[in-house]
């Protein structure tokens, strides 16, 4: 059945986001429909806004959300009403290559579904009935979605929905570039280079592998006072050094691990030049398709060193959504305190300005 939703629209790069009253179409085969309990504004949101992530409006936003099964389409077996679901924003045929070989980050059929659904259309539009496309085959940052199951992933129904939600972008990102891309053994030193959402994910995602020196580098000090609490045992403010990266080499020697959670090429450069031998470079933002980075190439193989990318930190969702919610329930990671402040859909704009202000671990949109 088609049902009316508000949801958050960005019409125009460049310009505010929206609040617009949508119809979301209910699910053909293979699809569900969700009821959104809560929404994450991540940066990446942001980007989709600006033209730097270049998805073409009009573009429903949200990619890191959970909400409530309420309709199952065709051919649907593994989910049914009332089940508890988080979005990926990464369609995971199952099937391909990559799959198979377990990288569903990787899907070989996830690029036919970057800002519509897998098969090509859309189940959303405006109150013109013009068709609108959705952020990452989600588009959660509204009170209803119809997703394609590749796109969902069944959860613990007692964890609080903003905690489930977080852990579809920010806590996946940030803990699986430790867990998954690095690996990072116990005892390294590592350093966290932005300390939004995804960065702070990464500080604690050290500390629960076991990092002896976990410093974070950023320009805003309540950004580093956050990173403490999540594990940081050193914090520089760019702003206070001429050179972070040198900085941290003074800090730890060369770290072992660094991760970029920025997405810029100089920010990169740094994170690359922050490490001793034999050190990894993680890079976990994502830049404007023309930004380009530069390295010393002789480090590479002298220093025997590495610089590797992390998509969705190197997530199997289906078996580590559940797994770092057990962790969670563990009491090893930290989800109710990176909700800094709840909004409602009618505050997304506002939602927006704080992030851009970092003034939220992370900002969640909830709804009714
Ligand atoms: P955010 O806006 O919450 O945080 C960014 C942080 O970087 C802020 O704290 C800011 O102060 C800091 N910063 C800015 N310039 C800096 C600099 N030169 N040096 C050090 N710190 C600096 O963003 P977020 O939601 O945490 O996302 C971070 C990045 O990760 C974005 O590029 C986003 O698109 C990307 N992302 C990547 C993936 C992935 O799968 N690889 C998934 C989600 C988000
Ligand atoms: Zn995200």
């Amino acid at each position: 059945m088609d049902r009316q939703a508000k949801a958050v629209v960005c019409r125009e790069w460049g310009q505010p986001v929206q609040v617009e009253t949508i119809t979301v179409e209910g699910p053909r085969r293979g699809e569900i429909t969700l009821k959104i309990a809560a929404c994450g504004v991540c940066h990446s949101d942001l980007s989709a806004t600006t033209g730097k992530i270049p998805y073409p409006p009009p573009l429903v936003l949200g990619h890191e959300a959970a909400g409530v099964v309420v309709e199952v389409g065709e051919g649907v077996t593994d989910f049914q009403e009332g089940d508890h679901v988080v979005s990926s924003f990464i369609s995971m045929c199952g099937k391909c290559r990559q799959c198979v070989r377990g990288r569903p980050v990787l899907c070989e059929n996830a690029r036919k579904a970057m800002f519509n659904l897998p098969d090509g259309t859309v189940r959303t539009k405006d109150a013109n009935g013009e068709p609108l496309n959705v952020f990452g085959a989600c588009g959660v940052m509204a009170e209803f979605a119809t997703m394609h199951v590749d796109n969902c992933v069944k959860v613990d129904q007692t964890v609080p929905m903003q905690n489930a939600a977080l852990v579809s972008c920010a806590v996946m990102t940030g803990v699986g570039a430790v867990f998954n891309t690095a690996k990072l053994e116990p005892g390294s030193r590592a350093a966290v280079f932005g300390i939004g959402g995804v960065g702070l994910n990464a500080i604690q995602g050290c500390a629960t592998a076991g990092a002896e020196m976990i410093v974070a580098v950023d320009n805003n000090p309540a950004k580093l006072e956050m990173a403490k609490e999540f594990g940081a045992t050193h914090t520089i403010n760019i702003n206070d050094v001429d050179d972070a990266a040198k900085a941290v080499k003074k800090l730890t020697g060369g770290v072992d691990y660094a991760f970029e959670c920025v997405g810029a090429g100089p920010v990169v450069e740094q994170a690359y030049k922050s490490l001793g031998r034999g050190g990894t470079a993680v890079v976990v933002g994502v830049a404007d398709p023309k930004d380009k980075t530069s390295l010393t190439t002789l480090t590479l193989p002298a220093d025997e060193r590495t610089l590797k990318g992390s998509w969705l930190g190197s997530a199997r969702p289906q078996h580590d959504f559940p797994r770092i919610l057990g962790l969670y329930k563990a009491g090893k990671l930290k989800l109710d305190e990176l909700v800094t402040r709840t909004y409602p859909i009618e505050e997304a704009a506002q939602a927006f300005d704080d992030m851009v202000a970092g003034k939220n671990a992370r900002g969640v949109i909830v709804f009714e």
